[in-house]
């Protein structure tokens, strides 16, 4: 059996091990230290913007603790991108408030602006005004920043921008998660860059930065003994694993480039297939760091070929390829609340498919990959 193609798996860049090593020599296994600032201040700097970044051990931490920021309780109702991956939505769950799910547009697959008004609408209506709106940048694609910025600020209701996937994505020469009121980033080990395991939350003010690492560190009040006067969380972020993320952060426009580069190749390998259409950004707007390259097949043009078969053709040569989310309001826990909106992320998970997007493919792999695809449409 060839050796396995991977939808995306970590790509060292090679200074990793020199920031971890001076974690061991200067005894700083914790999770705080020299590592983390420094990561903190590597993303400060590459978001251009006037940003506060503070570091946790996941993205899901980071969604947890914004939603909490923005003054979310039990009850309350906030409104999800329905077409993203279940870790947006679970913390709503944490807290005991509401999910209400929306459907997307067609562009950019994520949330659908009159979707999301009209869900506002009513549920302001039904006497329940949602405390918060996330919505994700998928697969690095952004979403239709200007409009659904629009629509929140009309109704004054804050975004957590779920930047998980959107790390050296922008929108208008703009970096993602520098939108929305809080930004979530992730370093999972299949992210754009990993620390093995980790995430951030993005803050415009220190006050709100600190207010997170804070509740991060188990919420310890100024006092010589453990005092607390809130409920804390065990969220902070490892000075190994943020050694590690120093030295992605080296490559990561590199990455980006690679991961570009594997859509460009599938642009120029689907322009000769009809019924499939590559996932794209709508125009000069958007630019996606293409974390993962997706593609839809019309059901009309592919003489009964799916996706799902296309998925188990590239099993059997050991390339692996993944079907789209599953909408969070057809996943059995969320199935019994609000939903918003048309087919469209339904249709999208019918027809989807993500494909092998590393940013350390090479050419041999590219061109397994391109035997393997043109063999099953011919
Ligand atoms: C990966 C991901 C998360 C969660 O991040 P973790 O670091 O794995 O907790 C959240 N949202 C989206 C869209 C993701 O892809």
């Amino acid at each position: 059996m060839q050796n396995k193609i991977w939808l995306s798996s970590p790509h060292m860049g090679g200074n990793e091990q020199k920031f971890v090593k001076e974690a061991f020599d200067t005894n700083w296994i914790a999770p705080l230290g020299p590592n983390v600032e420094g990561f903190e201040r590597d993303i400060q700097s590459y978001l251009q913007q006037d940003v506060y970044v503070g570091a946790l051990n996941s993205g899901t931490a980071a969604i947890h603790l914004g939603l909490i920021l923005l003054g979310v309780k039990a009850g309350d109702e906030v409104i999800c991108q329905s077409m993203t991956f279940s870790a947006s939505a679970n913390p709503i769950r944490y807290l005991g408030a509401t999910p209400v799910f929306i459907d997307s547009e067609k562009e950019t697959w994520n949330l659908c602006p009159i979707a999301l008004e009209e869900a506002i609408k009513d549920r302001i209506a039904k006497g329940n005004k949602p405390k918060a709106i996330i919505a994700v940048h998928l697969y690095g694609m952004p979403y239709q920043v200007g409009s659904i910025h629009a629509v929140a600020d009309q109704y004054e209701i804050p975004v957590l921008e779920d930047s998980a996937d959107a790390l050296g994505s922008a929108y208008k020469g703009n970096k993602c998660g520098t939108f929305g009121a809080i930004g979530v980033l992730s370093f999972n080990g299949n992210k754009i860059i990993t620390t093995s395991g980790g995430g951030a939350l993005v803050a415009h003010s220190k006050e709100r930065k600190d207010k997170a690492v804070f509740l991060s560190t188990q919420a310890r009040d100024a006092a010589p003994h453990y005092q607390h006067s809130e409920i804390g969380y065990n969220y902070r972020m490892s000075n190994i694993c943020a050694g590690i993320g120093r030295g992605q952060m080296e490559v990561l426009d590199q990455h980006v480039g690679y991961r570009r580069a594997m859509n460009a190749f599938y642009k120029q390998l689907f322009a000769t297939i009809p019924a499939v259409t590559l996932f794209e950004e709508p125009n000069g707007d958007y630019h996606s760091n293409h974390w993962l390259s997706a593609i839809t097949i019309d059901p009309e043009k592919a003489n009964g070929k799916t996706a799902e078969q296309l998925r188990l053709h590239l099993e059997k040569t050991n390339i692996e390829s993944r079907p789209l989310w599953k909408p969070m309001h057809l996943q059995p826990v969320f199935a019994s609340f609000p939903y918003y909106g048309g087919t469209t992320a339904e249709k999208l998970f019918e027809n989807g498919l993500c494909l092998p997007s590393g940013s350390n493919l090479n050419q041999d792999d590219r061109n397994r990959i391109k035997e393997a695809i043109q063999q099953f449409f011919s």
